[in-house]
């Protein structure tokens, strides 16, 4: 039995129901996984510490455990095939396309992947079915097949979603946001970090602090934590970007969840329990809940339909590199940016609006080569596994795909990030100006981009009012201008 060390779930796949009797157990470090590009220590650890946990708990039930260190995770295997000629390999199914081939090659027998609530074949059936694949469509069809949050046939509460009632701003004054969760380091998770920290590797990030529990109980206490001291505020505030606090009602579950320490099926059943014994608002419930059942697996529906080239797609041909406001923290005076670089810098993790509207943004309305982009957020974030950044970055980010997950770009600019975030007021540029040396450089971009973009978007339904806004625009050769000046100095970390 080979372990894929991010399907560490004893329930599910090909590690359900084996004994010590029927199954050894391999698991192989690869030099080239770890040597061949930049990780975010916080995300290595979390990954190498939980499967250390696993091999343990494996140790302790009397299974024989090998370990292996190898120049390439198939070559370990392949090595391990060739010394135990009489041993058939079996693995659950790798959660990439680029591992899923190599261990194919390798000849392991692969068990379908059943961490989902949606199987990839079960996906595939329902969007063949459709004209295309739309998230609000798949998100009805999940929740009459789960039978969630169901009132036979209609969604409780008469409304499938209630994300309109979850888009406030940030609460004015003081608010009291739950403090994060520390998860205490233990014996592995040491030893762990000692080998990580000796090993000469290149990181970029600061070290664990306890941000992220490495165990299946950790996670667990997490999920409990998150039901009792954010679920019912998690709705209205679930786009908000306050100042003061990094966490706000998110639940902080996506690592655990990628890596099989939790189910997304105990996840819903334990969130749905909690609604119906009261005092959670259907709107922080349903919301919640889509996310799990619905986003979730949409996009790992999407990574598994589209074609693997989909993760080189360029639609709209941007070229620009990754600008240092992304590569080195605290070098930017765009305060949205900066604040939220150094928090990816600090735990390895911000929630979806600031990835997709502060980040994914930026690097739209700039035009930062797609590829380039999704290394990045590969490489920096603690739950970034290839399924769910693929489609998240190249479809919802920045539009690579002509429009074949999203059917408009996520485009926006200071007027969106100045009413959802706090980072404005203490801000050097203005969001509400688009020309002039105080300008907001998303502000500025936001027209500059639609401008350079017309002739793709214009025909858009869902963009052509914003297209036609440039029309009304009196200073546009003003912000033409003013973007070349605003490009030019990102490129030169200036901005
Ligand atoms: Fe970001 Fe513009 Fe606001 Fe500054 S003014 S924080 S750059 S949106």
């Amino acid at each position: 039995m080979v372990i894929p060390y991010d399907r560490l779930s004893r329930r599910h796949g090909a590690l359900r129901n084996i004994t010590p009797d029927t199954h050894e157990l391999l698991f192989v470090e690869s030099e080239s996984m770890l040597r061949s590009r930049v990780w975010h220590p916080q995300r290595l650890h979390l990954v190498l510490s939980a499967a250390a946990h696993l091999r343990e708990e494996f140790v302790s039930e009397g299974f024989t455990v090998h370990h292996r260190d190898a120049a390439t995770t198939s070559i370990g295997i392949t090595q391990f095939a060739v010394e135990s000629p009489n041993t058939s390999l079996i693995a659950t199914t790798p959660t990439s396309h680029v591992v899923h081939a190599q261990w194919a090659a390798a000849g392991v027998q692969l068990v379908d992947d059943d961490h989902f609530l949606t199987s990839r074949s079960d996906f595939a059936t329902w969007a063949a079915s459709q004209r295309g694949t739309r998230m609000d469509v798949f998100y009805r069809w999940q929740r009459r097949r789960l039978n969630v949050l169901m009132d036979g046939d209609t969604p409780v509460g008469g409304q499938w979603s209630l994300d309109a009632e979850n888009r406030l701003p940030p609460p004015k004054g003081n608010h009291d946001w739950p403090e994060p969760l520390h998860h205490t380091r233990d014996e592995i998770d040491d030893e762990v970090w000692a080998t990580i920290s000796s090993a000469g590797l290149n990181l970029q990030g600061q070290a664990p602090d306890g941000t992220w529990a490495t165990t299946r109980a950790g996670a667990l206490r997490q999920l409990q934590y998150f039901l009792d001291s954010s679920f019912a505020d998690f709705g209205p505030y679930e786009d908000a970007m306050p100042k003061g606090t990094w966490t706000v009602n998110h639940s902080l579950l996506s690592p655990y969840l990628n890596l099989g320490l939790l189910d997304p099926a105990e996840v819903v059943q334990a969130a749905v329990a909690r609604f119906e014994e009261g005092g959670i608002p259907l709107s922080s419930a349903e919301g919640f809940i889509r996310q799990i059942i619905g986003w979730r697996e949409y996009v790992n529906g999407v990574y598994w339909t589209f074609p693997q080239e989909y993760r080189n797609e360029n639609q709209l041909n941007a070229t620009r590199e990754l600008p240092p406001a992304l590569t080195q923290p605290g070098s930017t005076q765009m305060a949205c940016v900066g604040e939220a670089v150094i928090d990816i810098d600090k735990r390895g993790w911000l929630h979806h609006i600031p990835r997709l509207m502060v980040l994914a943004n930026l690097a739209l309305l700039t035009g930062i080569r797609p590829d380039a982009f999704l290394g990045w957020m590969r490489r920096m974030f603690v739950d970034a596994a290839d399924w769910v950044m693929v489609p998240n970055v190249i479809g919802m980010g920045v539009h690579a795909d002509g429009g074949a997950m999203m059917t408009k770009p996520y485009a926006a600019g200071g007027a969106y990030l100045s009413r959802m975030g706090s980072s404005c007021k203490g801000c050097r540029y203005n969001p509400k100006l688009r020309t002039g040396a105080d300008a907001c450089p998303f502000t500025t971009l936001y027209w500059d981009f639609l401008d350079r973009h017309r002739a793709e978007f214009g025909s858009n339904p869902r963009m052509a009012q914003q297209v036609r806004g440039l029309d009304r625009l009196s200073d546009l050769d003003g912000v033409r201008e003013r973007a070349r000046q605003v490009l030019g100095q990102l490129d030169r970390g200036e901005l």
